[in-house]
């Protein structure tokens, strides 16, 4: 028997008319630096309906691809709205990508438009002459005329393009699973891989963000955007605001900790997020210039586990709850968020949220052995996690057919790499990357537990651990630590700090003291460039 409901789509088209009508009076501002520039939702679906005939204008139909080389802005916002609304596919290129990575995936993707911000004009003239499939280049916030470009490729003024258009577009409801937005993977552990939304996919996801079990986003809150929105679909935030009404605030290219802290002063956001290393430098210049951050009622943390100490830092001094999520490009990317199960306080409730949470209902997960055989959800048992869902990905983009690393699919399920353990109500602890677990003597040590352990220790402001070859134990720890401002501290006091959290076997011998862990285009510890600036012998 059939149901007697109504068979509608869920359409990004239906959300947008939906946020700048019932949600018009919400809020996206940008921050310039001293102040912002504000556009209501309301403002939102106008300017939308412009850049949608605009780019109708220059020839962009139901499935082209349109690039973005922006940071997060207005306008940002304005084309993650309008171009799946008018059927097309958003694919916003990760800026801070190698220049090969970024040519690669521009040509993969086939973009036929890129809108560049005018702060962005300069880099993206030397990767544009290699960009094969590009025929018109819109330059926002900036001067178009600083643009060079070569034979067959149109400038144009985001301003004066969008100014000659009408403030109304008929945008089309199309298939739910057709494409929406493409992001692809930063390449932590490999080539870039494309992973495509579909309008179905993000709507599902952003109701998931919005609810309560998720990030809980509502009208009440004013939402900071750290997480640029090239990474992993921009962490579902720009939908999830369009949905609950609130409001965002977008950083633009003020990214360092002491012009975010200006900026929350000024704006005193309820939201933010980020992965784990920004909020490690907001840490420390608060420690060096306190400031009452009370007003955010919660800070969302992903992308790389979260450390214990940083957790208690922002709850005990600063009264800031640090809200733990997992997820991937290729899970939209919300996976699991670490609320405390009802009841718990104090560090009972702290024993859950630093894990990296529990599942909601729609993603199903579990755990393999090598041998491939499922173990138990018994928060004992360790293998790589695989998942499964309406907003996972089935595949990665495969132009022209084929299949791009098939191996990453399990009969329908996801292999994360990421290994780790499941509680049987549902709570998921990873113990490590499975390319970064360092295997000792036949036995494992995680990186993250010595990590998270050593950037406990006062004197630490981040260590990055990894596994450095070993002629009797295959592999043994190395740490590449970078001490507190103005703090000191040997080895061997580091490594006496330990003694007490890991067996004897797991402590590192190797300690090698830097300036800066590398961090990857978004942000995390780059643990390739890591071991390959050991190999060369640099590290020291
Ligand atoms: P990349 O794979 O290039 O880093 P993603 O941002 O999609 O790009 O990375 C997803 C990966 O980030 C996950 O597979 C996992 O290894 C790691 N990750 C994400 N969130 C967490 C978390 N809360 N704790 C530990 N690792 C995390």
């Amino acid at each position: 028997m059939m149901s007697t409901m109504q068979d509608e789509q869920l359409s990004l088209a239906t959300l947008l008319q939906y946020a700048s009508t019932f949600r018009g009076d919400s809020t996206v501002s940008t921050w310039t630096g001293d102040g912002v520039r504000t556009m209501t939702f309301r403002e939102m679906g106008a300017e939308s309906a412009r850049l949608a005939n605009a780019l109708r204008g220059l020839g962009i139909g139901v499935g082209d691809r349109v690039g973005t080389f922006m940071w997060n802005n207005n306008e940002h916002m304005v084309a993650y709205a309008a171009v799946p609304a008018m059927g097309a596919v958003l694919h916003a290129l990760n800026i801070r990508l190698f220049p090969e990575q970024l040519v690669f995936v521009a040509n993969h993707a086939e973009d036929q438009v890129v809108i560049v911000d005018g702060s962005l004009v300069p880099m993206f003239a030397q990767y544009l002459p290699n960009m094969k499939t590009v025929r018109h280049v819109i330059v926002a916030n900036g001067d178009a005329a600083t643009l060079t470009a070569p034979d067959g490729v149109q400038v144009h003024s985001y301003a004066e393009l969008l100014a000659a258009q009408p403030s109304t577009y008929d945008f089309p409801v199309v298939d739910e699973r057709s494409a929406s937005g493409m992001c692809y993977t930063s390449g932590t552990t490999g080539d870039p891989k494309g992973v495509v939304y579909s309008h179905r996919s993000n709507i599902l996801h952003a109701m998931q963000v919005i609810s309560p079990s998720g990030m809980g986003y509502s009208e009440a809150d004013t939402v900071l955007a750290i997480v640029p929105l090239f990474h992993a679909n921009g962490w579902g935030l720009v939908y999830a605001a369009m949905l609950s009404g609130a409001n965002v605030i977008m950083p633009d290219r003020f990214l360092q900790p002491g012009p975010l802290l200006q900026l929350m002063d000024q704006l005193k956001p309820t939201f933010a997020a980020a992965v784990p290393t920004i909020w490690g430098g907001v840490l420390a210049q608060l420690q060096a210039q306190p400031q009452d951050i009370s007003h955010l009622r919660s800070v969302v943390v992903g992308g790389a586990a979260v450390p214990p100490s940083m957790m208690r830092a922002f709850q005990d001094k600063y009264g800031v709850k640090l809200l733990h999520a997992w997820g991937m490009t290729e899970t939209s990317p919300l996976g699991s968020v670490a609320h405390a199960p009802h009841g718990l306080e104090g560090e009972e409730a702290m024993a859950y949220r630093i894990t990296q949470g529990r599942f909601p209902a729609f993603v199903q997960a579990r755990i393999v052995a090598d041998d491939g055989s499922v173990l138990p959800n018994d928060g004992v048992a360790v293998g790589e996690l695989e998942v499964k869902g309406p907003w996972i990905t089935a595949s990665y983009y495969a132009p022209g057919g084929g299949e791009v690393d098939p191996d990453k699919f399990d009969d329908g399920w996801l292999r994360t790499g990421d290994v780790g353990k499941i509680t049987p109500n549902g709570y998921l602890t990873l113990v490590d990357r499975s390319k970064d677990v360092i295997k000792s003597g036949g036995e494992w040590i995680s990186s993250v537990d010595l990590e998270n352990a050593i950037m406990g220790h006062p004197a630490v402001a981040e260590a990055s651990v990894i596994g450095i070859p070993d002629e009797k134990w295959d592999e043994r720890p190395l740490v590449a630590v970078v001490l507190a401002p103005g703090a000191t501290a040997e080895a061997a006091e580091l490594r006496e700090f330990l003694t007490d959290k890991f067996a004897k076997w797991q402590l590192p011998d190797s300690w090698a003291f830097i300036d800066e862990v590398p961090k990857t285009s978004v942000g995390k510890f780059d643990k390739k460039r890591l071991r390959a600036s050991y190999a060369d012998g640099e590290l020291n």
